[in-house]
């Protein structure tokens, strides 16, 4: 039974330990459960997948040829059909031109990106960004968190030095982005300007013009927009992002993005579509790497991408079926968290219009200990410290939780089991602390 709770910093001494006893009982009972549930990684559900079933039938015997008439079992075609660029050239805010169609992984574009630039440097580059000199120093980063880890993974795998700058709500804090961003050897930042990963939050238009136009001490500072969300919208609003190519043109910094983007969850995770966006140079750059990795993608699937969902209504269809199954998830989620938490001040926690993830920030020095709490209660989270560079969160915070994967029942299940471990975890830890004086 759910214990309704004052606010935790209004509890006396004796109030604390006899609710700490009645979470500790609530848990043991828990873990009698048995449970084996899963909120780990923002993987679509089988539900969501089986709504792209109809691409498994396509393009079908006899239909492999594009609208140009070139045939797409074929090598070639670089940079993708046209159709497809076209089709989804809403998602990356960029004209057909300026599109390249590559595999099923935009996080393999991204990867490739930065690897390809540390040993050549990109347009606007003096020298590849591994060239470091006694002059200057190792390359760096600015890491809005909390953040993706994969993002983060690719900057350690690469000694890519990493620079945390917290997220407002809105983008990250542009007046410490533009601090760091001054330095020559900060080369880049990573950005999910739109439902960001974990927090949800949407880029304000100031933000992206500023992130255009701000000066940078490195010629060759690319902004990574990993636009992974573009169209997953969670509620009836389809925010809109501002046109960061179009602004970046505007500012006299044409160069200084990359827009990437996929499919993955959009049609199926693991044959889908990646996307990379950007100037014409930039694009140039691209294509002339990407041809030395390949003879060509595979146009069959493009092909069957612009078969299956048409046009730009066919996919904002589609993406309202995957929005009819992911929103109760979300909704669940949320109305645990505030019928367990809400009122307590022991944690705060997004409410996403869009994406995949919910951030929750719990007490201060308990993320860690929710995690294993939650383990040993059957409910497996990302392990805490995963938003940070290196897996460091130095408050010890922040836990993303992401339920599109497991069924609604398992949903709810697992945020029950959540909710009572961050609420033990605080009473534990506020309990260890000293607390105000006995009424
Ligand atoms: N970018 C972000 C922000 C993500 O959250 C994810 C997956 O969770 C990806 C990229 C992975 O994209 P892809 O499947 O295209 O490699």
């Amino acid at each position: 039974m759910a214990t309704t709770l004052r606010h935790i910093a209004d509890l006396n001494t004796q109030d604390l330990h006899s609710l700490q006893g009645q979470l500790r009982s609530e848990y043991d009972g828990l873990r009698a459960r048995s449970l084996k549930l899963d909120m780990t990684r923002g993987k679509p559900s089988p539900e969501q997948l089986d709504l792209a079933n109809g691409l498994l039938a396509l393009p079908g015997v006899g239909k492999h040829l594009s609208q140009a008439g070139e045939d797409a079992r074929n090598y070639g075609g670089l940079q993708g059909l046209l159709e497809t660029r076209t089709l989804f050239s809403c998602m990356l805010g960029a004209a057909p031109d300026r599109i390249a169609v590559s595999t099923n992984s935009s996080l393999a574009l991204m990867h490739d990106t930065i690897v390809w630039a540390l040993l050549k440097g990109v347009p606007g580059s003096a020298a590849p960004w591994s060239h470091i000199n006694t002059q200057s120093a190792a390359p760096a980063f600015i890491c809005p968190v909390p953040g993706y880890d994969r993002h983060f993974a690719i900057c350690e795998e690469y000694g890519i030095r990493m620079l945390p700058v917290p997220l407002t709500g809105h983008g990250p804090d542009m007046e410490k982005v533009e601090a760091l961003a001054a330095d020559p050897a900060v080369k880049g930042i990573w950005c999910v300007p739109k439902y960001s990963n974990p927090t949800g939050e949407v880029y304000l238009p100031e933000t992206v013009q500023r992130l255009a136009a701000m000066h940078t001490g490195a010629p060759d500072f690319r902004v990574f927009w990993d636009n992974a969300y573009s169209v997953h919208h969670l509620t009836e609003h389809r925010h809109e992002l501002a046109n960061i190519l179009d602004l970046c043109e505007r500012a006299g910094n044409p160069d200084r993005v990359f827009v990437f983007a996929s499919t993955s969850k959009v049609t199926l995770a693991g044959a889908g579509l990646a996307f990379f966006a950007s100037s014409p140079a930039n694009l140039r750059w691209y294509l002339a790497r990407a041809g030395k990795q390949t003879i060509g993608p595979d146009k069959l699937n493009q092909l069957r991408h612009v078969q299956f969902l048409k046009d730009e209504d066919g996919l904002h269809r589609h993406m309202d079926a995957h929005r009819a199954l992911l929103a109760p998830k979300f909704d669940a989620v949320i109305a645990a968290l505030e019928s367990r938490l809400g009122g307590t001040g022991v944690a705060t926690w997004s409410k996403p219009d869009g994406g995949y993830f919910i951030s929750v920030d719990a007490m201060e020095g308990t993320a860690r200990v929710v995690v294993e709490l939650a383990r040993d209660a059957g409910v497996a989270l990302t392990p805490a410290g995963a938003t940070w560079p290196l897996g460091r969160d130095p408050h010890d915070r922040t836990l993303r939780l992401a339920p599109s994967f497991p069924s609604l029942a398992d949903v709810r299940a697992a945020s029950e089991v959540i909710s009572l471990c961050i609420l033990l975890a605080a009473a534990e830890k506020h309990s260890s602390q000293p607390i105000r004086a006995e009424n």
